[in-house]
């Protein structure tokens, strides 16, 4: 594929970590310093009970907010839960599905994970939607077939306008707050055939526009090398995201 017209995305996970307090902090020091960025989308995903404050702390500026989880379901007797309507209320616009933690320690299955894509495409949400193997799927040489059965269990059944409106992460699981990032390489071979399964899922200009972030311990002193890569549209940052100063670093320096 020759150089990408696809628009750059680098988006951070904050899992569980930050509370209110911490959150306001964040965006106080991280606002100013991304203020002139317009080459990529910022998106940050805080803890749901911190998205309107999140939401308030962005307010006018062009970074966006994610819920890192939500229900299928509009509304009901689901104890513990939020559906994709109310985050889009408190602020959200995009919304992360099937994180392998929810996949790995939650039990969340690909059919779980379609039904997550569809509530928050009806939402209005921007969904990204992880995939990802496991070290002993990669050393087994289940790489590919790990993230085929992940990718077309989870959005395969989507029509081909609400599949245009996603963004997918490739996230090998071995490369997940381990310090071992798959090598630029590794990730772009990856994406490369998540891209022609979209193409025989959809058709060749679903996967030609489709933006495929990497996520696995991405770091400033790594971005450059990965966003280097074509097919690499982005990155999806976890514990690099929770320090304004290494986010803001990530966002700026991706393409020197
Ligand atoms: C993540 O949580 O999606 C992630 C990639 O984490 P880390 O960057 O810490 O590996």
């Amino acid at each position: 594929m020759t150089q990408s017209k696809r628009r750059r995305v680098i988006a951070g996970n904050w899992k569980m970590f930050k509370t209110q307090a911490e959150t306001r902090a964040f965006f106080a020091a991280f606002n100013p310093s991304v203020a002139g960025v317009t080459d990529c989308d910022i998106v940050i995903a805080p803890p749901s009970i911190n998205i309107p404050a999140a939401a308030a702390a962005t307010k006018g500026t062009h970074i966006a907010i994610s819920s890192q989880n939500h229900y299928w379901e509009k509304e009901g007797a689901f104890t513990g839960e939020i559906s994709a309507g109310m985050v889009v209320e408190a602020g959200c616009r995009y919304a992360i599905i099937g994180h392998s933690e929810r996949r790995h320690i939650f039990g969340e299955t690909n059919e779980m994970v379609f039904k997550k894509t569809k509530s928050a495409l009806a939402a209005g949400l921007t969904p990204i939607v992880c995939i990802g193997e496991m070290l002993a799927d990669r050393q087994a040489g289940r790489t590919e077939n790990i993230c085929q059965t992940q990718f077309q269990g989870s959005v395969g059944a989507l029509t081909p306008e609400e599949f245009s409106r996603i963004l997918v992460a490739y996230e090998p699981v071995w490369a997940i707050g381990t310090g071992h990032t798959a090598t630029p390489e590794i990730a772009a071979a990856v994406h490369g055939f998540v891209r022609q399964c979209a193409a025989e899922m959809f058709s060749a200009g679903h996967a030609a526009a489709i933006r495929i972030l990497y996520g696995g311990s991405v770091k400033p002193d790594n971005i450059q090398g990965l966003m280097a890569q074509v097919e690499i549209d982005g990155v999806l940052v976890g514990g690099a995201s929770l320090d304004p100063k290494s986010f803001a670093t990530i966002v700026k320096d991706w393409q020197r």
